[in-house]
């Protein structure tokens, strides 16, 4: 007799759009769920539907209106019988009135429990709890700063240059570097107003600027049974205005050094427990050039450079945190059991200008792809598309794996030339120079890298046509297997 594993199918809505969408959806029909998708009315095509077994329409054009309306994503839930809401990452990802919400409705959100959302979602009272488990923290306050004159005082005490950061932000948006007290004066006022206006929140803390510092984040699963497990880390330090471009793991600047590799992971899991954490998140810190590594802040959802990581790794992070939200086991016995293997690399696709590194939204006149083995394309790409600035201009996240950097860098050369997307500018002559760029392959970076080497003066614009329709002719060669 054949014994069937019986997996209960449960409801699940998308409280998200574009490529991670598409990334929730395949990883619940996987598991036998029903993926619930979303759509609203400035979407003409959204391309996430496809990889939904139900479509529902959101009324309304704004975001405001849409993925981050508490009350009316929480009613349509209860109207099409959800069981659970994954809400991707961006939009209400890290808002505990969400979370709070769905529970009272009596819906499972998939990331972690409230509390720790609310602990983390702030820098100051993450900060201060990073402070009190012995973390730790960039020097500086772990309290708002009400006044200029206090922010003044503060920075002569752990010296300049700092930065005056706001406690709710995100994105890279709501901080300034000031290097000295003319510029706290100049900066104070306008970085806490432009926070109230981004972020409802005003408030700022004070923190020393960490010179030529990497950024290194480490991956954490946990399960609501009380294991908490990290994935090791990946190094995010290109950057342009504090916002990654291209991540990799494992981190070239830990590279062999182990004891620093298993420090700096058993440091965030300390903290992912000392907030009681139960799903997917990220430990993010800066480290220093001598190696001294700080907290910055925790993420309590999947990250956008997630899929790096499940290449090292093997384990599917979507998947996990959709058992770990339904009281499931991860099936993960210890820490020993992940194991990680190569070097995984990500590039972000984003519409923006390759030069200015701003969005630049569009239409997509031609999407064709030629990529050399095993590449993996996370993407919401299509013919047609219409890229609006209401969304993050980031439409794919390309990512490559080989035994050693040097071969994923090598095949990262290859997809980026294997990928065309016509009609749309994007960063893509940015991302060809900087994988061509010395120090970039040689690892040594940080994240001052773009200011720095300046990989923009290098990019050429010119779109290839007569390339583009040659690949054309060959896909249409292959799919008629000529
Ligand atoms: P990750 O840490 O996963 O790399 P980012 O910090 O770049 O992610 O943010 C992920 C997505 O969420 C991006 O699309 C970013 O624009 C958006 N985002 C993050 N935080 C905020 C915020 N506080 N307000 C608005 N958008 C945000
Ligand atoms: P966000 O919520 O916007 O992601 P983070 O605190 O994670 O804010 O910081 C984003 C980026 O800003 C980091 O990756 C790093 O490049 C830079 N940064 C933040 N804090 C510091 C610091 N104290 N010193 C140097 N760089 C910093
Ligand atoms: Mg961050």
């Amino acid at each position: 007799m054949i014994r069937q594993q019986k997996n209960e199918s449960r409801r699940i809505m998308i409280a998200n759009r574009g490529e991670i969408a598409s990334r929730v959806a395949k990883a619940c029909r996987e598991l036998g769920h029903t993926a619930i998708g979303l759509w609203t009315d400035n979407e003409r095509n959204a391309t996430h539907l496809q990889f939904c077994d139900e479509w529902v329409h959101l009324e309304g054009s704004s975001n405001a209106e849409t993925y981050l309306n508490v009350d009316k994503l929480v009613e349509v839930a209860k109207k099409y019988n959800v069981d659970a809401v994954h809400p991707g990452y961006g939009f209400l990802s890290e808002n505990a009135g969400f979370a709070r919400a769905l529970q009272a409705a009596g819906i499972t959100f998939i990331g972690p429990n409230v509390d720790a959302i609310q602990v983390m979602g702030d820098k100051a009272t993450s900060k201060k709890l990073a402070n009190e488990v012995g973390v730790p923290t960039v020097p500086g306050t772990d309290e708002a700063v009400p006044t200029v004159e206090g922010a003044i005082k503060i920075a002569a005490q752990i010296g300049y240059p700092i930065l005056l950061k706001a406690v709710a932000g995100g994105g890279g948006r709501g901080m300034r570097v000031c290097n000295n007290e003319e510029e706290v004066r100049a900066n104070f006022d306008a970085v806490g107003r432009e926070s109230k206006a981004a972020f409802n929140n005003g408030d700022l803390l004070v923190e020393k600027l960490i010179v030529n510092p990497r950024h290194i984040e480490v991956q954490i699963l946990a399960d609501k049974q009380g294991n908490v497990f990290h994935f090791f880390e990946r190094e995010c330090s290109v950057q342009r205005r504090h916002q990654k471009i291209i991540e990799e793991a494992p981190s070239p600047f830990i590279g062999e050094d182990e004891e620093l590799r298993q420090n700096i992971c058993n440091t965030a899991v300390k903290l992912a427990k000392a907030v009681n954490y139960d799903s997917a998140g990220t430990v993010e810190f800066i480290m220093g050039e001598d190696k001294s590594f700080y907290f910055l802040e925790m993420n309590t959802r999947i990250q956008v450079e997630h899929p790096i990581t499940e290449e090292i790794t093997g384990m599917d992070l979507i998947v996990c945190m959709i058992q770990s939200a339904l009281g499931d086991s991860l099936g993960i016995p210890s820490q020993e059991f992940i194991k990680r293997t190569g070097h995984a690399i990500e590039c972000r696709i984003c519409a923006e200008d390759p030069i200015t590194m701003l969005p630049a939204p569009g239409l997509v006149t031609g999407f064709e792809t030629n990529f050399p083995q095993g590449t993996r394309f996370d993407h919401c790409l299509f013919k047609g598309l219409e890229v609006t600035p209401d969304f993050d201009p980031m439409v794919g996240k390309l990512v490559c794996k080989g035994i050693i950097r040097d071969v994923a860098v090598r095949k990262m050369r290859a997809a980026l030339d294997g990928l065309f997307i016509e009609g749309l500018k994007t960063n893509m002559p940015l991302l060809k120079v900087i994988l061509r760029e010395q120090k970039f392959c040689e690892g040594i970076y940080t994240t001052n890298y773009i200011k720095e080497i300046a990989p923009q003066e290098c990019v050429k614009t010119d779109f290839n046509h007569l390339r583009f329709y040659e690949v054309l002719a060959g896909v249409e060669a292959r799919r008629m297997g000529i």
